[in-house]
């Protein structure tokens, strides 16, 4: 195994803390993270209450810093990565209030430059790079495919919302260029979704950037629905040892989770208040498995939501798990930062 790195004390799912940077026009304000230590140590604390709130202390397994950049993140994400060549399930979640970063972490600002990339570009880009050049002995195919849950749901929106759903299929060997059976062992299967080949990294690229575009344009107001949706990239790997002919799969599943703000239940009604019943579910849904997961519990709940149900083949067992918990530094954020921090402390 090439890339299996050394696991740590918590096994296989680990959590990292990313704090992100005040925004322009915001840096004014004070800031309600008070420390951030070397190896994952979090203080925050409520500035506008000085004396009677005192400093929250917590441990991840790394704390990056608002000047920490999207290189530095992934560096620390490789690894992981990398073991799906090596056929393991690995699952990689943005979570936290919407506007903390999430879908700066998973996937980048609009129109991102390269420098600017968040893990999942980087994570297709080196996994593509890595199979090509490193790796004689194996021929690996990758497939990408983007899906979306929305209510609990996975496909119905699809058909409402065609180009939410994409499917990319690559080959690095012209031989074997062709579509996969999407119903993959350890994969999602969506039906009805159309497929699109592609021959580089550029290939997928384009497309997941159609795809992302086309997600902003779809909702009502930018970041609207894609706040209230989990969306999924995942990348299958499936990889021909050519002296055997043996066969490994690995699945990555880049996760931006929808975002896990209160709502109030005197203000929302109607869509609203079921569209945060359905996250609320889900996110605790995902919070117990996660839980159950890191206590070796006997049973995992993994029926709860159609989340955990469709990521159930990529969370335990021998798969990998790592958590990117988001902050919004602001004071204003305060109280959803404490209870993402309580949701991060409980499954880490
Ligand atoms: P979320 O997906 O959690 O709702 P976003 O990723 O959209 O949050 O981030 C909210 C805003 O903050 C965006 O304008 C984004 O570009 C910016 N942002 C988030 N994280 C960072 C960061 N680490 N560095 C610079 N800007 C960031
Ligand atoms: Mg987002």
């Amino acid at each position: 195994k090439l890339y299996n790195e050394v696991q740590d004390l918590k096994g296989n799912i680990r959590v990292y803390c990313r704090v992100r940077p005040f925004l322009r026009g915001q840096s004014e304000k004070q800031t309600t993270i008070q420390y951030i230590g070397e190896n994952g140590e979090l203080a925050v604390q409520n500035p506008s209450k000085p004396g009677k709130d005192t400093p929250r202390l917590f441990k991840f397994n790394k704390v990056f810093a608002p000047a920490a950049t999207q290189e530095e993140v992934f560096l620390d994400t490789q690894p992981l990565i990398r073991s799906v060549l090596d056929g393991y399930n690995v699952c990689i979640f943005a979570y936290g209030q919407t506007g903390s970063g999430k879908t700066y972490t998973m996937t980048g600002p609009n129109a991102a430059s390269i420098v600017d990339w968040g893990v999942n570009y980087r994570a297709l880009n080196d996994l593509f790079n890595i199979s090509q050049n490193r790796r004689s002995s194996i021929s690996y195919e990758i497939g990408v495919q983007m899906v979306e849950i929305y209510n609990e749901q996975m496909c119905a929106s699809f058909s409402l919302h065609p180009l939410c759903t994409m499917f990319f299929i690559v080959s690095f060997d012209l031989h074997t260029l062709g579509i996969w059976n999407t119903a993959q062992p350890n994969g999602l299967a969506v039906p009805d979704a159309s497929m699109y080949p592609v021959k580089s990294t550029e290939d997928v690229l384009e497309l997941m950037n159609i795809g992302l575009n086309n997600r902003a344009i779809g909702a009502t107001a930018l970041n609207e629905r894609s706040s209230r949706s989990h969306s999924i990239l995942t990348v299958h790997v499936r990889g021909t040892e050519l002296e055997s002919d043996g066969v490994l799969r690995g699945c990555l599943h880049l996760v931006d989770l929808a975002g896990s703000e209160r709502v109030d239940r005197s203000e929302a009604t109607g869509n609203r208040l079921r569209e945060a019943q359905h996250i609320n579910k889900s996110l605790s849904a995902l919070g117990d498995v996660i839980y159950a997961l890191a206590q070796k519990s006997p049973h995992v709940p993994y029926r709860n939501s159609k989340l955990t149900q469709v990521l159930q083949s990529s969370l335990g067992g021998q798969a990998k798990t790592l958590m990117f918990v988001q902050l919004n530094p602001d004071v204003q954020s305060y109280s959803e930062t404490v209870s993402t921090l309580k949701f991060a402390e409980r499954v880490s």
